[in-house]
């Protein structure tokens, strides 16, 4: 059980009291999902309005709604589920969700920023697992609605709760952590994402930064010190700096990348993690310095590590045909990510022929040919040979070839072209990678070769 509606009643008022009281073992905004006891929240989309949904969702399981008071209540509709009429439902959920936070009061990790919140929150939730009653965010969960729904997911007995925060535009965070009120905060990094709304890498920093304004009194802001947009930016929060650079309190060393791990250094002992990219040694620093605030041992720590479960294996490694290595990184593209692929690919031991496969970022305004020429900057030897496809990854190759880096460049109008080109490549000495946005469907291409 979550709470009882005599709980909610401590906020909201019920449209009638002439019910009996019950226990809510969820709280649910899927009408079409099967539940028990639910408490169902409809939301209002562009396209779909919940309040339509409502019979559907006491099919379901629904014992307990909320209800905007602009919308009339169907009044043919089974009156034994308890009504709390409410201005905004999504506000509602909201407030629900902050008032469970506080009665349950678990420590709250919350963890932005541009790239790795997802592969930073999976390494806290796993160091967290080894010591504590943890939740943690599912899948990417991270929003206005996705956090609350997080919060009201959680078990009573939760001890740690780990959220992740997502954002495209300035105040979002505020939002999310004022309701989540953390005690730890993390800032993973500054990238270019959403550089379209924010206008600047110094707007998407104030905005990431916004992380403080919810912190705990007494709580720490861990920080990717390496960017200078975040060590000198922050406000009046404790700040904990990790990074590789000197200027850091907590230094990386040591780093090695291998094609199925990366071990690295830091305050004088040695970690690995599942996960090849220099990039994720500073996502697990970050988690590791969380960690040992709430007091883990260094061997749960190191163990917590090891046992790694990715919510989406992002950097996929796989086998393709004729023994062909392939990175499936399709899942989605920033201008960063896109660069910290492609270090991790040439520092990737152990193979004759590097080739990029690479496509559109989208969302990125009038910085689209800026960044993709960005990102065509960064390759370099021993990258061998790079294929581009999609309306604005042509820049990529463009600045290749204005570079003259001696690097064989393609840009290619269909898909089905480019998995041509590529076949005379497939064999055990060559590793592929394969990275744009979402919606260039790049695991189409990575099927084929597979
Ligand atoms: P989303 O905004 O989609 O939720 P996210 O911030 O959760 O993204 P991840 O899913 O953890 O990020 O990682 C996405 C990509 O960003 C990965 O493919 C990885 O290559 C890259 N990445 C991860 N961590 C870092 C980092 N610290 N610096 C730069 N790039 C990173
Ligand atoms: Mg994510």
């Amino acid at each position: 059980m979550l709470f009882t509606t005599n709980w909610l009643e401590e906020f909201l008022t019920p449209m009638s009291t002439n019910y009996s009281h019950g226990d809510i073992q969820e709280v649910n905004t899927d009408s079409r999902k099967k539940t028990e006891k639910a408490l169902f929240v409809p939301l209002v989309g562009e396209n779909f309005d919940g309040h339509d949904y409502i019979e559907q969702a006491v099919e379901n399981g629904a014992i307990a709604t909320i209800w905007d008071k602009s919308k009339p209540f169907p009044n043919n509709l089974d009156t034994s589920i308890v009504v709390y009429m409410v201005e905004d439902t999504l506000q509602a959920l909201q407030k629900i969700a902050a008032r469970y936070r506080d009665k349950i009061n678990p420590t709250v990790i919350g963890i932005t920023g541009s790239n790795g919140k997802t592969t930073t929150k999976d390494l806290v939730a796993s160091i967290m697992k080894t010591s504590f009653q943890t939740h943690f965010t599912n899948g990417n969960y991270n929003n206005h609605i996705g956090l609350p729904l997080t919060i009201l997911s959680m078990k009573p007995e939760t001890e740690v709760l780990v959220l992740e925060m997502g954002m495209s535009q300035a105040g979002e965070i505020d939002t999310l952590t004022r309701l989540a009120k953390p005690d730890y905060a993390i800032i993973t990094n500054i990238g270019e994402s959403h550089i379209e709304y924010l206008g600047s890498r110094e707007g998407i920093a104030k905005a990431k930064l916004e992380i403080e304004n919810g912190l705990k009194q007494q709580g720490l802001l861990f920080l990717d010190g390496d960017e200078p947009l975040l060590s000198s930016k922050h406000g009046d929060a404790k700040v904990v700096t990790c990074g590789f650079q000197r200027n850091n309190e907590h230094i990386i060393t040591s780093t090695g990348v291998h094609h199925n791990k990366t071990v690295f250094d830091l305050d004088g002992y040695s970690y690995a993690i599942p996960l090849p990219g220099k990039h994720h040694a500073k996502n697990a620093s970050l988690a590791i310095l969380v960690s040992r605030q709430l007091g883990i041992s260094n061997e749960n720590i190191q163990n917590g590590l090891q046992n790694l479960k990715m919510t989406n294996m992002r950097f996929q490694l796989l086998e393709g045909k004729q023994q062909v290595s392939i990175i499936n990184d399709a899942y989605n593209a920033s201008a960063t990510s896109m660069k910290a692929a492609i270090e991790v690919v040439k520092q990737m031991e152990g193979f004759e022929k590097k080739i990029l496969v690479l496509g559109d970022i989208l969302e990125l305004g009038d910085f689209t040919e800026e960044l993709h020429r960005s990102v065509g900057g960064v390759i370099e030897s021993p990258i061998n040979m790079v294929y581009t496809y999609g309306e604005n990854a042509h820049w990529i190759t463009a600045e290749l070839e204005s570079n003259k880096k001696g690097i064989s460049t393609k840009h290619f109008t269909t898909k089905e072209e480019l998995v041509e080109a590529l076949q005379s490549h497939l064999d055990k000495n060559t590793l592929i990678l394969f990275k744009a946005s979402r919606g260039l469907k790049f695991e189409t291409m990575v099927e084929a070769i597979s």
